[in-house]
């Protein structure tokens, strides 16, 4: 019976993935109470936390998608492998949520509402399946045409899955409200500052999490997001800062520019992969490294693909931070700014340089370094750089998609 071992299976996969992160608890915890300065340990624990949960739940997402393909090996149905990906998914997302906010509990002395919960795992209920849809695309192509070509989509789905996951949690996670007549008198006066008070300033209920920060939001009617942490924490002269970094986000309308950086960058990579397979197929289709050419094709680009989009964020993140220069805050008053924002929110500021080339803000380590020099005069170097790159995406793109039109389609 298919079904029973379909339950046995995931109740392994389930007492596995709670011992790991029980353990994990355990050590953290442990690691916390023997500390001597709680509020510097508190925070490596918690940059620690983050990624070993997202490091784990990477591993049990695949070794689930394994397990649900390898059992279910005999007929694939679209509708019975779907669900089981997202029971597998909301599963681990719940485990990881309930463990993630006990270890923070402890740690960083938060309490969260009821309310917390209930989002969150409605907002990610929401997200997964969105996610999973758009990751089956290709998945359900490959085993319908047995034809490796449709392993070239699966990358561009993964991030755009993954963009939607975010964008749905971001969205649905905390209640937002106008900004009152008698708060946030900081906000309002900086944006008047830059003539753009017209502008729509929100204030997101963190509910009881410690997550200080604001955003600027809306392709087209942009707004000014604002969580009420950062607004009952952060020091007038240290949300002024912030404004005005995100105020540097508006003005050079960051919001449309990375979007369609992104999808140049789907662009390239698509064109990259198609274009080098078609070379392949012209001179090499019949010889048995065919798909082996296939492969290191597609693992060359998707490397490619997976830093660009993260590296065309954190070169807007760059351009915001020397608009805050330019405006004539002080170098020293926008780093104490960030440091302070860093540490309220319990994120390490100095991490690895190869973790930072995925993550769409740069560390603080590298902000501050960038910063010093933009007063050295060696700004320049990143004036219109987010132009730069999108100029070369396009180029790279066509020429990638000459090939493939060359090859592809003319000598084929
Ligand atoms: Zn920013």
């Amino acid at each position: 019976m298919l079904w029973i071992k379909n339950v046995i299976a995931n109740l392994i996969f389930l007492i596995l993935y709670f011992s790991v992160m029980t353990g994990l608890k355990i050590y953290i915890v442990s690691r916390y109470e023997k500390s001597v300065e709680k509020e510097k340990e508190a925070t490596k624990l918690n940059t620690f936390l983050i990624r070993s949960i997202f490091l784990v739940n990477l591993i049990f997402g695949v070794a689930g998608s394994i397990f649900i393909i390898v059992l279910n090996s005999d007929k694939f149905t679209f509708s019975r492998h779907f669900y089981l990906f997202i029971i597998y998914f909301i599963e681990i997302f719940i485990i990881s949520i309930f463990f993630a906010t006990s270890i923070q509990a402890k740690i960083l002395n938060q309490k969260l509402k009821n309310a917390f919960f209930l989002r969150q795992i409605v907002s990610g209920f929401l997200g997964l399946v969105l996610m999973v849809g758009i990751i089956f695309l290709p998945i359900v192509q490959i085993s319908r045409t047995g034809d490796i070509k449709y392993l070239y989509f699966l990358s561009v789905a993964i991030f755009v899955g993954n963009y939607l996951f975010y964008l749905v949690i971001f969205n649905l996670q905390y209640p937002k409200r106008k900004l009152k007549e008698n708060e946030g008198k900081i906000i309002k006066d900086t944006l008047k500052k830059f003539e753009i008070e017209s502008i729509e300033v929100e204030v997101l209920d963190t509910l009881g999490q410690k997550f200080a920060n604001l955003f600027a939001a809306g392709l087209f009617k942009q707004k000014l997001l604002v969580t009420s942490y950062a607004l009952e924490n952060l020091k007038e002269e240290e949300i002024k800062a912030a404004v005005v970094h995100e105020i540097g986000h508006i003005k050079a309308k960051h919001g449309r520019k990375i979007l369609f950086g992104w999808f140049v960058a789907i662009l390239y990579y698509l064109s990259f992969v198609f274009g080098l397979e078609s070379i392949a197929n012209y001179f090499v289709s019949n010889c048995e490294f065919y798909n082996f050419i296939q492969i290191v094709v597609f693992l060359v680009g998707t490397i490619q693909f997976l830093f660009l989009p993260s590296f065309i964020s954190r070169t807007a993140e760059i351009e915001a931070d020397l608009f805050v220069l330019k405006s004539g805050i002080k170098r020293e008053e926008y780093e104490s700014a960030l440091k302070t924002l860093y540490a309220i929110n319990y994120i390490k500021g100095d991490i690895s340089n190869a973790l930072e080339k995925v993550q769409s803000h740069p560390s603080l380590k590298n902000r501050i370094k960038i910063l010093a020099e933009a007063e050295n005069k060696l700004e320049r170097e990143y004036e219109h750089k987010l132009n730069k790159i999108c100029n070369n995406l396009t180029a790279a793109c066509a020429l990638f998609a000459t090939v493939y039109l060359i090859f592809g389609v003319i000598l084929s």
